[in-house]
């Protein structure tokens, strides 16, 4: 069975880019008929708060993204240092005692000399009488998981195709602090070993970290998961954007975004496959297929995200928005006035103009007689059936108006505005009384 994990950390709100993984690693479950898992990283208890994983949950109910498990791993310490002690006995992880500076200092020598700056592993030579003194000064240690030299790492990515990494050019990773709290590097892949997850989605900044989780899998003796590592997400200006950092659900929903806009939206930018502005994300879903996502950088421009919400909007059935209508809106009107809209909240303006009262513009004196006719016309006509057309057509014969002329007073008259929804859909809803009265007043 599939199962997919999405691990934020709880040190700030979701943006953009990461929801997109969230998305894939949600869809790729729901396709396979998986289960999906939201892991909380939260090892770092400084930088983790509990406002952030409410936000987090908040956030994924709102675009629909619900986790079959959800698991802390602040919760899971037990197991991490029972699969440390393991792994230490089995001799790959180490401790060591060089301070930050002394490190740094390592680096640089590294560099100046124009090397890679891998770790040296003088940690390793200690003798025990040299440990036992640096523990005698109080020195409490780090610890490295020792990468094992005698091969090149390899998988196959879901993305990326084949990806191949020297160890030997890799520095063995910190994973433990000395004050024993976890980095993130071995939790993550016990966690995905413990909780039997098949696929890892998550951005290309993690490649490097694979290689060293798929030595960790292996030094474990468990069958590493599938790895699809999506290339990272740019403005619309094409370029790695700080803005984006900053754009996540909030936002979407000040602006008036509906969740299937941005589904539809991050479900297909950067593959081949063409953005589909679906209600329904089954579709998307179903045709989720990595090997049509891109290398290059997936491009999110917010402006084609809201085209995308008002494609979206105008397919909402009246069920789905009804409680963010006003009062007394009901399903005519939601569908009268649900073409012209861009986002769900505008709907109040167009109930505005059918419960009026309305302001017409002033209208010259020609105007004004042909909208007292109008007002005389719409007390004859059959409002049972098409009122809009049967006006207009009476307008039409008595006056010889046409087009912009015979339209254009009427809508004014009628709504207040040049623009709108279609009069055949409006002119209904408004009724007779309103609508007579209207054409009186823009009369004068
Ligand atoms: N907590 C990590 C992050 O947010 C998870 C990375 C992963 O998916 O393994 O970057």
């Amino acid at each position: 069975m599939t199962v997919t994990r999405f691990a934020p950390s709880p040190t700030g709100r979701l943006h953009v880019g990461n929801i997109r993984t969230a998305l894939h690693s949600w869809m790729l479950a729901q396709r396979d008929g998986g289960r999906f898992v939201l892991r909380i990283d939260d090892t770092d208890a400084e930088r983790s708060e509990e406002r952030y994983i409410d936000a987090i949950r908040a956030d994924l109910a709102w675009l629909g993204l619900d986790a079959d498990v959800e698991v802390r791993q602040s919760q899971r310490f037990a197991l991490y240092q029972a699969r440390f002690d393991a792994l230490r006995a089995a001799g790959r992880i180490y401790p060591a005692y060089e301070t930050a500076q002394e490190l740094d200092l390592k680096r640089k020598i590294l560099l100046g000399r124009g090397l890679p700056p891998v770790y040296d592993r003088a940690a390793l030579q200690l003798s025990e009488a040299e440990r036992a003194q640096l523990e005698a000064d109080g020195v409490r240690p780090h610890w490295r998981f020792k990468l094992d030299h005698d091969a090149p790492i390899v998988w196959d990515d879901l993305i990326r195709g084949p990806q191949q990494f020297d160890p030997r050019t890799m520095s063995d990773p910190v994973i433990r602090r000395a004050d024993g709290s976890w980095l993130y590097m071995l939790p993550s892949a016990i966690d995905d070993a413990d909780l039997g997850i098949t696929h890892v989605v998550r951005g290309e900044d993690h490649v490097s970290n694979t290689a060293l989780q798929l030595q960790m899998f292996a030094a474990m003796g468990v069958t590493p998961p599938a790895f699809a590592h999506e290339a990272l997400l740019t403005g619309s200006e094409g370029k790695l954007s700080k803005r984006l950092g900053s754009l996540g659900v909030d936002h979407f929903r000040e602006e008036g975004i509906e969740p299937q806009a941005v589904i539809a939206l991050l479900a297909r930018i950067g593959t081949s496959d063409p953005v589909e502005p679906l209600v329904d994300p089954a579709p998307l879903i179903a045709a989720l297929d990595f090997t049509r996502f891109g290398r290059a950088p997936a491009r999110f421009d917010e402006a084609e995200l809201a085209q995308v919400n008002a494609r979206i909007v105008h397919q909402l059935p009246h069920a789905a928005v009804a409680g963010r209508l006003p009062e007394g809106m009901g399903a005519a009107e939601w569908e009268a006035v649900r073409p012209n809209l861009t986002r769900v909240a505008d709907a109040g303006d167009w109930w505005q103009v059918i419960e009026g009262p309305v302001e017409a513009p002033g209208a010259d004196a020609d105007t004004r007689a042909y909208l007292a006719a109008a007002a005389e016309a719409a007390e004859a006509i059959d409002w049972a059936g098409d009122p809009w057309h049967a006006l207009t057509d009476r307008l039409k014969q008595a006056t010889g108006r046409k087009g912009k002329a015979l339209f254009l007073p009427l809508r004014q008259a009628l709504t207040g505005r040049d623009q709108g929804p279609d009069m055949a859909a409006l002119l209904p809803l408004i009724g007779p009384t309103r609508a007579v009265e209207r054409l009186r007043r823009a009369a004068g």
